[in-house]
């Protein structure tokens, strides 16, 4: 299976590629921020402030799951190979 090339730009909490306006977060006074998706950052916070890294990459091999985008053993090796390099979990 032959992933895709997006050029980004991805959501640095949950790695989602941001291809249309309605899939950026927002920040504190409404306006679009390129680096989360609106799943992740809304109002200029984190959705969920807690979830961990760990957590993150179950929730994203689930949605990947669900949606048959690709098994559960390869989407975990993805996630686990890119949600350790975003932007959110750097300092981690
Ligand atoms: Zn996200």
């Amino acid at each position: 299976m032959e992933l895709k090339q997006q050029m980004g730009p991805f959501c640095q909490s949950c790695g989602m590629p941001l291809e249309k306006p309605e899939d950026f977060g927002t920040g504190s006074h409404g306006f679009r921020i390129n680096d989360y998706c609106r799943y992740c950052f809304q109002g200029g916070a984190f959705t969920d402030p807690k979830i961990t890294m760990k957590e993150t990459i179950d929730k994203c091999v689930g949605i990947m799951v669900r949606q048959g985008i690709m098994p559960e053993e390869q989407s975990r090796a993805l996630m686990n190979e890119v949600i350790p390099r975003l932007k959110r979990w750097q300092q981690e």
